[in-house]
This record gives structure tokens, C-alpha cells and sequence, in this order.
């Protein structure tokens, strides 16, 4: 049925555990993606939901699965904890999708391992849906993150604060190598395990490396690289992962475990919503910084590959880190020039968009929202500008001819009305909003140079999102998921999956929260 291709088992014994998932008492099959199936090329198409349910949960195993935890370590919180491993996750196996990529699939939630330590090695419902929609969010969005194959109900209990349904996830990764993987071999001494770890990251993300000069120095250059970009993305829509351990970030460069992760919706740099983050390490504005400290955990991993002489490994090592801060930059102000719409780049570019972000900050203007209208204002102005009426149009026509017409009022013009309604809708959502107000003109003189309008507001509205995965949603829908109501979930579902759309059924998914609405903390899914 799958067709599998275990390439991680073939590695060293040390390097994982075989181990079988446990079966539960009654799966139930409660989401499957069966788009992503076909990519990956499962042949389920005539598999009824109980056999998926079967397959999903752990059940029954697909032939030519080699069931595995596999063994990391790990930074949790700045401090290191040497062993930590797949204590809940099982990899069944790999396939190459219609792309060529190899992707894992693994359980989530199967029963207990040999990493498991206190835990149950068990999953709870709401935690796995939540995963399951930003995953699949993200992928909407054209932002790299793991993705979500399916949910089953196990039928067992799960016992934590509360007591709370069983669910199995199964997610497909690009690989679940982790800055932690490499962590583990290191606090072991292990420079052989270490060297064939590296030898088969290579070989599975980076096959242009293999036999280049110095391959392992490359590596982490990519590693780095690739988490620098996804970090500005993540900063682009708002994202806070919120446990940025070590042992959470892949060398993929994939977004990896959605467990206390939540987007913004008021603006606050600062913004926290784990329970457990209580320093703030993880926050919003923080998440670059950690993502190079990690980055410099997995550089001290590989110090013994880079070169014979140490002097010389940490003196590379440390170009690359200078190297995450300047593309993180580079991605950063490439994101949010995106986001307003700028095509051409010019040095204030960065103090254009910290003027912005500090009107959001000051106003408590909702993140999503605040773009999302400026991209209203953009087509506002762009219809002002063609009907030669509004501001921008105005600045145009005197600039080309010297031909104002002062005996009409803008507003009498449809095109200045409709724009007129953007910039009070831009506004209103800042409290204040004089900064807003005040930052208006710069953003709309920045365009002097740029033409096209018209092509800029459509293009700003295929980068800035209406419609993210708000927590309160996502909320609403585990509890109506764990009364037996899958409805809210489904439709949140459909609607993140179609984040840049205007369609009016998806209107309400737009919308932030009201004040007693509002999700103040989010809980990891341990
Ligand atoms: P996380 O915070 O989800 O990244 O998990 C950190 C570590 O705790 C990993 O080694 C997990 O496998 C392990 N873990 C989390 N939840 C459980 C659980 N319910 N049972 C066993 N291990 C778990
Ligand atoms: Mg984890």
C-alpha cells in the first residue's frame, strides 16, 4: 500500500528504537487529507474511513513500515537535557512523493517508547487538532512547516489537568532531524554518529553538498539559512511558536510542533501565550535571537567536522552565525516590503516599517487586520489615483499636469469616498491612532518612484493574509470537537486553507476576537 522507503532505520542502531505503536481501543477517523495522500502517492483512494482509522491510529501497521522512535537530546528552556527522544511520536516509515522529496510519517500520540520517560506516550484531542490546522495553515500560507495527514480518536481517555479524549496525529515532515539530533550524538562524544548523521542530512536535504570541499561547514550555513528565512516568515504573519527548544528545530528548515504556538492578534513585540514561557525567552520579537542561539547550540555540535584545528572550526563557526543575523535581515525587510507593498528597495525602508509596527504597538492594532486593510487602502488609492481624484491621484495629475480642480471636493467623487472608507477603516483599528494617521503619507509618498497601482494592491493581497488561524477559533473548535461537533473544525479548516481569499462565507474568520473572546494562554500538548 505505502510505498515505503526507510532510509532512518537503515542508520546505526544507537541512532533510534524500534518500536510498535499500541494499539487503542476504538479509532474513529475524524480528518484525512487525502490531497496530500496523493501526493505522497499512498493509494487510499478506495480505503473506507474504519481502515484508515485502523491504519491512522496504529492499529494495523501498512506492510513495509519500520516502526522507530528516534533518540535526540536537547536545549528545553536554555537548559540541556541530554536525552530526550520521540517519547510519544513513532516514525512508521518513508516515502518520495510525486515531487521526489522524501517525507517522513509519523504517529504522534501511538503509545509509549523507550524515550517516554514519565509520559503516556499518548496525545489528547484538542492539542492534536490544533496542530493539525495550523499545519495545514501554514501550507496555505507558503510558509515550509510539517503537515497533517490525519486524526483518529483513539477511544481511551487521556489524563491531564483534565481528563480528555485520545487522539492520534500523523504528520508528514521532510525529515525529523533536529538541531537535537545532533545534540545527542555531541554530549555522547560520538564523532562517528555525529559524521554519519551529518553524511545523512546531507544526502537527504542537501545532495548539492556531498563532495564539496567543506561539506559540513555548508551544512550548517543551509541549516542556518533556512531557519533565518522561516523565523522572518514566521514574524511576517504574526507567528509565535512558542517553544523554540532545540530539539524543535528541524534542519529541514521546516516549522515543527504547534503544541503552545499562537498568531498574534493585537500587536505586542513582547506577546507571550505559553503558560509555560514565563521569562518571555519565546516571544514574539525574541524569536530570531533564540533562532541563532540554536543555531549556535548545532555550530558547537559540529565543531569536531568543521576542522582539525579548533581555533579555526569556531572562527568558521562563527561566520556562519554573522551569516543568520544578515539574512534573517535580509529576509525581514524583503517580508515586510512584501507586505507593503514595495517593490523597489530603498535604504529607510526598515524605519518604514518600524514606524508602522509602533503605531501597531502603541494602538493595539490587530496584526492580521492592520495589513490586510492597508491592502484595501492600496486598491482604494489605486482607484483614486486611475480616476485622476483622489490624493495619490491628485499628486500624480500635478505632478504630469499641473492640473488640479479645486471646485470639487474629493468626496464627492466615488473613487475619493471609497478611499476615504479605507484610510477611516485603516485607522479605527488603532487606539490611538495618530501615529497610524501620521505614518499614511509616508507610506503613500514611498511610491512616488513605483508605478502599477493597480498590480500593487493585488499583490499585497497574495502576501498579507485575511485569514490566519486565530486562537480563539481554533479554541471554539476543540470544544465543540471534544462534544462530538466536528462542524467548527471542518469549517475553520476550509477557511485557513483559502487564507488570502475574500470569500464572504469565510468573512467571520477575518475577524479578531472580542474582548471576552480573547485566548490569554496557550498550554503545550504534553
Ligand atoms: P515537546 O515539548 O512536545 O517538544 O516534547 C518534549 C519532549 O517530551 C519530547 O521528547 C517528547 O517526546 C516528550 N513528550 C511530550 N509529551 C509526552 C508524552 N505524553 N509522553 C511521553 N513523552 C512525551
Ligand atoms: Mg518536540
Amino acid at each position: 500500500m505505502f510505498p515505503f522507503d526507510n532510509s532512518y532505520s537503515r542508520l546505526p542502531d544507537r541512532f533510534f528504537s524500534s518500536v510498535y505503536p499500541e494499539p487503542v481501543s476504538a479509532p474513529v477517523l475524524i480528518a484525512f487529507n487525502r490531497a496530500l495522500a496523493e501526493n505522497l502517492r499512498l493509494n487510499l483512494d478506495e480505503t473506507d474511513p474504519q481502515r484508515l482509522a485502523e491504519i491512522f491510529s496504529g492499529n494495523t501497521l501498512p506492510p513495509g513500515a519500520s516502526p522507530l522512535a528516534m533518540a535526540y537530546a536537547g536545549h528545553q528552556f536554555g537548559q540541556f537535557v541530554p536525552q530526550l527522544g520521540d517519547g510519544r511520536a513513532i516514525l512508521l516509515g518513508e516515502v518520495v512523493d510525486e515531487a521526489g522529496i522524501r517525507r517522513d510519517i509519523q504517529l504522534k500520540g501511538a503509545g509509549p517508547t523507550p524515550f517516554s520517560r514519565r509520559g503516556d506516550g499518548r496525545a489528547a484531542l484538542g492539542p492534536v487538532l490544533r496542530e493539525y490546522i495550523v499545519s495545514e495553515a501554514f501550507a496555505a500560507l507558503g510558509i515550509p512547516a510539517t503537515r497533517a495527514l490525519a486524526a483518529v480518536l483513539s477511544g481511551d481517555p487521556v489524563y491531564r489537568e483534565t481528563v480528555q479524549p485520545g487522539a492520534i496525529f500523523t504528520r508528514v515532515a521532510a525529515s525529523h532531524v533536529r538541531v537535537g539530533t545532533f545534540q545527542y550524538f555531541a554530549a555522547r562524544g560520538d564523532v562517528e554518529g555525529l559524521r554519519s548523521l551529518a553524511d545523512y542530512v546531507i544526502s537527504r536535504h542537501d545532495p548539492d553538498l556531498a563532495g564539496s570541499e567543506a561539506p559540513y561547514l555548508a551544512l550548517l550555513n543551509r541549516v542556518a539559512g533556512r531557519q533565518a528565512q522561516l523565523i522572518a516568515r514566521w514574524l511576517g504573519v504574526g507567528f509565535i511558536h512558542g517553544v523554540m527548544n532545540t530539539d524543535n528545530m528541524t534542519i529541514s528548515g521546516e516549522t515543527i510542533d504547534f503544541g503552545p504556538c499562537a498568531f498574534l492578534d493585537e500587536y505586542d513585540q513582547m506577546k507571550v501565550f505559553s503558560s509555560i514561557d514565563q521569562q518571555g525567552r519565546y516571544a514574539y520579537r525574541n524569536q530570531p535571537g533564540i533562532g541563532q542561539w540554536n543555531i549556535a547550540r548545532l555550530a558547537e555540535c559540529l565543531l569536531p567536522l568543521l576542522d582539525e584545528d579548533e581555533q579555526k572550526a569556531v572562527e568558521a563557526a562563527n561566520g556562519v552565525l554573522k551569516g543568520f543575523g544578515e539574512t534573517f535581515q535580509a529576509a525581514w525587510i524583503a517580508t515586510f516590503r512584501e507586505k507593503l507593498g514595495l517593490e523597489t528597495e530603498e535604504p529607510e525602508d526598515a524605519e518604514l516599517v518600524q514606524a508602522l509596527l509602533s503605531a501597531m504597538q502603541d494602538g493595539r492594532a490587530d496584526f492580521t487586520l492592520t495589513f490586510r486593510r492597508l491592502c484595501d487602502l492600496a486598491a482604494a488609492d489605486a482607484a483614486a489615483a486611475r480616476a485622476g481624484g483622489g490624493q495619490a491621484g491628485r499628486q500624480d495629475a500635478t505632478t504630469r499636469t499641473g492640473d488640479e480642480r479645486p471646485d470639487e471636493t474629493p468626496a464627492d467623487q466615488p473613487d475619493d469616498r471609497r478611499r476615504l472608507e479605507a484610510e477611516a477603516a485603516f485607522l479605527e483599528g488603532f487606539a490611538p491612532w495618530q501615529k497610524a494617521e501620521a505614518w499614511l503619507p509616508l507610506w503613500r509618498a514611498r511610491f512616488s518612484g513605483e508605478d502599477g497601482a493597480v498590480e500593487r494592491a493585488a499583490r499585497m493581497r497574495r502576501t498579507n493574509p485575511a485569514i490566519i488561524p486565530r486562537n480563539h477559533r481554533i479554541e471554539a473548535a476543540i470544544v465543540a470537537a471534544s462534544e462530538g461537533d466536528l462542524a467548527p473544525f471542518n469549517r475553520l479548516l476550509e477557511a485557513v486553507s483559502d487564507p488570502y481569499g475574500d470569500r464572504p462565507d469565510h468573512a467571520e474568520f477575518t475577524e479578531a476576537p472580542r474582548d471576552e473572546e480573547r485566548v490569554l494562554r496557550t498550554f503545550c500538548g504534553t
